[in-house]
């Protein structure tokens, strides 16, 4: 057997976390798309890399190498309308987060250069982080807009037991209940006392803040019920407690 263990293996499709930094690349240099042997196109080799090992779907010797990282860039062509008002037309493949990614980012730089700084961050080599990146999805939480490493590590702030209990000890003293915040439901009064403490915790930072290291304070933890908890992450552009309070209000003066 002399060919390669991993050589019939193709790739994953992009993931959002990639097209995110590779929209980034693309905007750099739109005018004129860089060659396979350009520094940018191998640094974002490296960085993909960094992440498929992360996520732990880099299995295969050409993942994200320059070539297909120069493929992805001329992808992003048939959504530019600086290239396509020429009446060029681009590459007609391509996956449907490309356009995606695309309106959500394309036109704005801000948030994208503070989105890219995060990912990137957050799968650094040197970062001590105990974030498994690799975990599978759970069913009906929407992986967010910026991928799925912020996604990750947003969960797993807001799992931490001892932050958790931190933030449920604090309600308790300050209000004597654990309600959630959006739509008041009250565990004990509900069910009894004994399941007071079956409330979720939800992370309200902006996913595009998250650095390896920082601490969570109580301040940027939610009280929600489950329901709540799941009507936030229920889409890729997740809800606020704010929209998510809203939303219950608006119903329920309809009902
Ligand atoms: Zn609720
Ligand atoms: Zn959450």
């Amino acid at each position: 057997m002399s060919s390669s263990p991993t050589s019939n293996q193709s790739n994953p499709p992009w993931s959002r976390d990639e097209l995110v930094l590779a929209l980034d690349l693309y905007l750099l240099h739109r005018n004129g798309l860089p060659g396979v042997n350009h520094p940018d196109v191998q640094a974002l080799s490296q960085s993909l890399n960094l992440i498929g090992n992360a996520t732990g779907v880099s299995k295969n010797q050409s993942f994200r190498n320059t070539n297909g990282v120069c493929m992805k860039l001329n992808n992003f062509r048939r959504w530019d309308p600086s290239y396509t008002n020429t009446g060029r037309t681009g590459l007609a493949k391509g996956n449907k987060d490309e356009e995606l990614v695309w309106l959500e980012f394309a036109n704005d730089p801000v948030r994208l250069a503070e989105v890219v700084g995060a990912i990137k961050a957050n799968v650094g080599t040197t970062a001590i982080t105990p974030v498994d990146l690799s975990a599978e999805e759970e069913p009906g939480f929407f992986e967010a807009e910026e991928g799925k490493v912020l996604t990750r590590v947003h969960r797993v702030r807001e799992r931490d037991k001892k932050l958790v209990k931190r933030k449920k000890d604090e309600a308790l003293k300050t209000h004597g209940v654990l309600q959630c915040e959006a739509c008041g439901f009250n565990f004990s009064k509900t069910y009894g006392p004994d399941v007071e403490g079956v409330i979720d915790v939800h992370h309200t930072k902006p996913l595009h803040t998250l650095q390896p290291g920082d601490r969570t304070k109580l301040a940027d933890l939610a009280l929600l019920c489950a329901n709540c908890h799941r009507v936030v992450h229920s889409r890729r552009k997740w809800l606020s407690v704010i929209e998510v309070k809203d939303r219950y209000q608006a119903a329920k003066n309809t009902a």
